[in-house]
C-alpha cells in the first residue's frame, strides 16, 4: 500500500420507485418518483464510495454501512462517501480525480450536475475541476431505458499523499 497511485471503479443500480425522495450526488432532484434502498439510495454517491474503497484493496460500502443496520436507515450517503475518503486519508492517500457516468432515463440530470460537482466536491475535499460528471440515458433498452432503475459507474485515481 505505498504505490504512488491507486486506480478504482464502482458500480450502482438502484430500483425507481414511488413515494421515495430521488437524492443523486447528494442534490434532491423533484421527480414524481425515487431509489428504493436503506440509506438515502444516491447510487451515484454509492458508485464513487466504492470506487475509493476498492482504490485501496478494502471491504465494499456494504460493509462499513450493513443494509440491514436500523442504523444506517436512511442515512445521508455523503457520509458513506466520507467514510470512504478517510478511509483514503487513513491509509496515505487523497483524491486525484474522479470520473462518473450516471444512467437515467428521467428525469433530466444536466440542470443538476453544478451543485452535485459542488456537494460532491465539499464530501471528496478536492476542488471540482477535479470531478468529471456526466449522465448518459440508456436509450430505451433494458430496465434503466424503461426508467424502472438508475444506475452510474465511478472511477477514481487516488495518489499518494
Ligand atoms: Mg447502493
Amino acid at each position: 500500500m505505498n504505490t504512488p497511485m491507486r486506480i478504482g471503479h464502482g458500480y450502482d443500480i438502484h430500483q425507481v420507485i414511488a413515494g421515495r425522495k430521488l437524492v443523486l450526488g447528494g442534490v434532491h432532484i423533484p421527480y414524481e418518483r425515487g431509489l428504493e434502498g436503506h440509506s438515502d439510495a444516491d447510487c451515484l454517491t454509492h458508485a464513487l464510495a466504492d470506487a475509493i474503497l476498492g482504490a485501496l484493496a478494502l471491504p465494499d460500502i456494504g460493509h462499513y454501512f450493513p443494509n440491514n443496520d436500523p442504523q444506517w436507515r436512511g442515512v445521508n450517503s455523503q457520509i458513506i462517501l466520507a467514510k470512504a475518503v478517510s478511509e483514503a486519508k487513513r491509509l496515505g492517500y487523497c483524491i486525484g480525480n474522479v470520473d462518473i457516468s450516471l444512467i437515467a432515463e428521467a428525469p433530466k440530470i444536466g440542470p443538476h450536475v453544478a451543485a452535485m460537482k459542488t456537494m460532491l466536491a465539499t464530501t471528496l475535499e478536492t476542488p471540482e475541476s477535479a470531478i468529471g460528471l456526466k449522465a448518459t440515458t440508456n436509450e430505451g433498452q433494458d430496465a434503466i431505458g424503461q426508467g424502472l432503475a438508475i444506475a452510474a459507474h465511478a472511477v477514481v485515481l487516488l495518489i499518494r499523499i
